[in-house]
């Protein structure tokens, strides 16, 4: 065995055996930009997935997450994530963060947050990286999960901020989506799009506690009013999807959330739409990679050099837009 399949093989062991270093090298590699490892994480994944292996079969939970900044994403996961690690769940959190690659930041990078969890045996905290484009947060967030469930995670939660373009990517991977809000001052719906609506499974209102509560339990009557608005999607049971008054800080409420998404998953899963949503996002995910590889395959030699010279032609008159880009399709081709 060379040395790159010794390394793959090594590394698939760990992470199938639940080592957090392991998985965390494994995570590092899928985000890498390079060919060589590109390669490596392409090998990984397959070994993990291969029939017989120990990881091959594993399912986890994936949980999406959204909220804007400040609604108490962190804190929620937090005392969320104990709970269930309190039960004895793994839970793994990932962040899907279009925004870092701006600011350099990453939504899950300041230390100070989640800091009893990320010191919990049973827990994984992974940053969003501080480089990605939106394409290869869609790729990056969908292996990374996949290695969490390989490891042998019960929960993945995978947070990002309500932007709008972060919302689909996570939905495209995960198998409920929650939406974080905080009380509204008055009776506005805190402009929410209805399109991030249509996504959320639940809506759960945070902060309801001390003098925030009646404003809470009103945003949760508002928003309940305004699902009910919503033609019942086919993936519902009677009843979702729902709203409800959660507190983060004081933990309340999040054993009643536990149990309606619990029952929402038990739900969906007799009735095949859990399996017929994750065979439809396995779908996308391969029609995705296509697409971007065709689009990387512009981005090196021949095609490049093609795309240029066609490209002056049709500056210079000399070919319509139309015929150079027949022409270059067909070269393709
Ligand atoms: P994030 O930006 O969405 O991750 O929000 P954070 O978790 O950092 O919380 C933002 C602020 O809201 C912090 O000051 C938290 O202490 C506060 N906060 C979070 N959850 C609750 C809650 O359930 N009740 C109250 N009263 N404050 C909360």
């Amino acid at each position: 065995m060379g040395g790159r399949e010794a390394d793959v093989a090594a590394l698939a062991a760990g992470v199938a055996a639940g080592d957090r270093r392991a998985l965390a090298r494994a995570i590092t590699l899928v985000e890498s930009g390079r060919a060589d490892h590109r390669a490596q994480a392409l090998d990984l994944l397959a070994a993990l997935r291969a029939p017989g292996q120990p990881a091959a079969g594993r399912q986890a939970l994936r949980l999406g997450l959204s909220g804007t900044p400040g609604v108490g994403k962190s804190t929620f996961i937090e005392s969320f994530g104990l709970m269930l690690t309190g039960q004895g769940k793994r839970v793994a959190v990932l962040a899907v963060d279009p925004s870092s690659a701006r600011s350099g930041g990453s939504i899950l990078g300041d230390k100070t947050r989640m800091e009893q969890l990320s010191r919990d045996p049973r827990a994984f905290i992974r940053p969003s990286p501080s480089q990605a484009q939106m394409g290869g947060v869609a790729r990056r967030s969908r292996e990374a999960v996949a290695l969490c469930e390989a490891a042998g995670f019960d929960l993945v939660l995978i947070e990002t901020v309500g932007v709008g373009q972060s919302e689909t990517v996570v939905a495209e991977i995960c198998d409920l989506f929650l939406l974080l809000l905080a009380p509204a001052g008055g009776d506005e719906l805190q402009g929410v799009k209805r399109g991030i609506m249509e996504m959320a499974d639940l809506i759960l209102v945070n902060k309801a506690d001390g003098d925030l509560k009646p404003a809470a339990l009103r945003t949760v009557a508002d928003y309940a009013g305004a699902l009910r608005l919503l033609r019942r999607r086919p993936q519902d049971p009677e009843g979702f999807p729902k709203a409800m008054p959660v507190s983060a800080l004081a933990v309340e409420g999040l054993e009643a959330a536990w149990a309606e998404i619990q029952a929402l998953a038990a739900w969906r899963r007799e009735h095949g739409h859990w399996q017929a949503r994750r065979a439809a996002q396995a779908r996308q995910a391969f029609e995705e990679e296509v697409r971007q590889g065709l689009l990387s395959v512009l981005t090196r030699e021949p095609a490049r050099g093609r795309l240029a010279a066609l490209g002056a032609e049709v500056e210079a008159g000399q070919m319509t837009p139309e015929a150079a880009a027949a022409a270059m399709l067909r070269a393709l081709g």
